[in-house]
């Protein structure tokens, strides 16, 4: 019998789900998922990763581990093409093209940052999307802070403690809070030439407030709490520039720092924005079912997918938590295609709460209506992602750590022998060369930015 192909494009929140979903339920398919990094990621973490708090291997898991009946590849998603059901992929390391062929499609490839076209904000900053850009802004701060300990000059060091985050929704707000506290903490643990006067916390917003998916009360707390904790907000102002010390804000202030971190929005990969359907702001715009209208073997969700909520006309926000709900529609309308039914089940989703860390043993959390904050919320908030962390071994690890770090100083080691190797175009077959590669291959690590 002829088994039916499919193809999930991404390896995040929502391919790793859908795929979830589908191992759960009785098929006759053969799965192939596709993705540019070999684990999956769970962000919600990535700030905590950056300030030292977890490892990269707690949250990070081999997307082997959810393959038990799927062939996972390793590999860029360079083309779509939807008219003869055909995906173009680029092995990442020799960029060698191969071509799959597919009779359902499940395309769930996330969203990029944003710079809004700003080539020089784009050199000069970090973003807070990858586990390279964690890795890397952690490497960064602690080199910063050696740096500023030798330093006599009160300016210089100043602005070798002064971190500008740059957009104030989760990521922005979670980053803040925990490099505020790193830096913090480590200065008061180990660096005595360092003037705490000097730590320099900025977070700059484009609207009025902080975090708007949350009610307002909600988010004037949670303003108010970084404020208390050392955090200036810059509010109503956008980043218009910015070098190698300093960003320039609409407002007509610079402000001298070293590190700049941008978390201020979303855009869709070029692979997606070029398909052959409509789009919103370069997501797929697809139907009730979560199909493109023209395609119906087509599945868009996650951070790609402009989605519609009936009742209020709103497009459904780009989070980890619909992604996940999405996904439990997409591998049953999948399952209903499969077997030939013509039910196609609605996709219809109501968030029972946000929630958010915003520094040490602090949070905040609305929960089915109700508004907790504090310790309280942030227990709220660490025990519901830990039980969202994919598998038992993740789970203890993750665990392990946060409890370590409730009696231990941060980690503040430099890794700073950073080998960048290029890898050329090479022959497979050479199995010679293929051993030399494996045993030369050193983990790359993203380039720490320098003053
Ligand atoms: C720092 C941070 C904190 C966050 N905190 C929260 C939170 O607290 N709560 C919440 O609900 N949401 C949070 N989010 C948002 C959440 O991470 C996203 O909404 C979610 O990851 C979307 O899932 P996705 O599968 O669509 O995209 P992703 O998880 O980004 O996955 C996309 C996948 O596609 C792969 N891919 C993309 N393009 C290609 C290509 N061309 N070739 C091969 N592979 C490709 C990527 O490698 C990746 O594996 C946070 C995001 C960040 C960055």
């Amino acid at each position: 019998m002829q088994l039916h192909k499919i193809l999930i494009l991404g390896g995040g929140f929502a391919g790793i789900s859908v795929l979830r979903n589908m191992s759960k339920l009785r098929h006759d398919a053969q799965i192939t998922i596709i993705s540019e990094d070999n684990f999956f990621l769970f962000t919600p973490m990535l700030p905590e990763m950056a300030s030292g708090t977890i490892h990269p291997s707690d949250i990070s898991i081999p997307i082997r581990k959810f393959c038990k009946n799927a062939e996972f590849i390793q590999a860029k998603i360079s083309s779509i093409d939807l008219k003869n059901k055909l995906v173009a992929i680029t092995r990442t390391f020799d960029g060698k093209v191969k071509i799959l062929d597919y009779d359902y499609l499940v395309i769930a490839m996330g969203s990029t940052t944003n710079f809004f076209g700003n080539k020089r904000i784009e050199k000069n900053a970090f973003t807070m999307k990858t586990i390279q850009d964690a890795i890397a802004i952690k490497n960064h701060l602690i080199h910063m802070l050696e740096i500023a300990d030798g330093e006599d000059d009160q300016k210089i060091q100043e602005k070798l403690l002064t971190v500008v985050v740059v957009g104030a929704g989760f990521a922005g707000v979670e980053t803040i809070g925990e490099i505020n506290d790193f830096i913090r903490d480590s200065v008061r643990h180990y660096y005595r030439n360092i003037n705490p006067a000097n730590i320099h916390m900025v977070l700059v917003s484009g609207s009025a407030g902080i975090l708007p998916e949350l009610d307002k009360n909600l988010s004037k707390k949670a303003l108010d709490s970084l404020q208390k904790a050392g955090i200036r907000i810059v509010t109503k102002t956008k980043a218009v520039d910015a070098g190698e010390d300093y960003v320039f804000l609409g407002n007509g202030e610079t402000i001298q720092c070293a590190t700049l971190i941008w978390t201020a929005g979303l855009t869709i990969d070029s692979v997606i924005t070029s398909l052959d359907c409509d789009h919103k702001a370069g997501k797929i715009l697809v139907d009730e079912f979560l199909r493109i209208p023209k395609y119906p073997e087509v599945f868009v969700l996650g951070d790609c997918a402009a989605i519609q909520d009936n009742k209020t006309g709103e497009f459904y926000p780009p989070t980890a938590q619909h992604a996940l709900r999405e996904s439990r529609t997409v591998a049953r309308n999948l399952m209903h295609q499969i077997f030939g039914k013509d039910s196609q089940e609605r996709f219809n989703f109501e968030s029972k709460g946000m929630m958010a860390i915003i520094g040490k043993r602090n949070g905040i959390a609305t929960i089915s209506g109700y508004n907790v904050t504090g310790t309280m919320a942030w227990l709220v908030w660490k025990t519901y992602y830990l039980m969202m962390l994919p598998t038992f071994e993740k789970k203890f690890k993750l665990a392990l750590d946060w409890t370590c770090n409730l009696f231990f100083k941060k980690d503040i080691t430099l890794i700073r022998k950073i080998k960048k190797k290029s890898l050329n175009r090479f022959d497979m077959d050479d199995i010679s060369s293929l051993d030399q590669f494996l045993f030369n291959l050193e983990p790359e690590v993203k380039s720490v930015k320098t003053l």
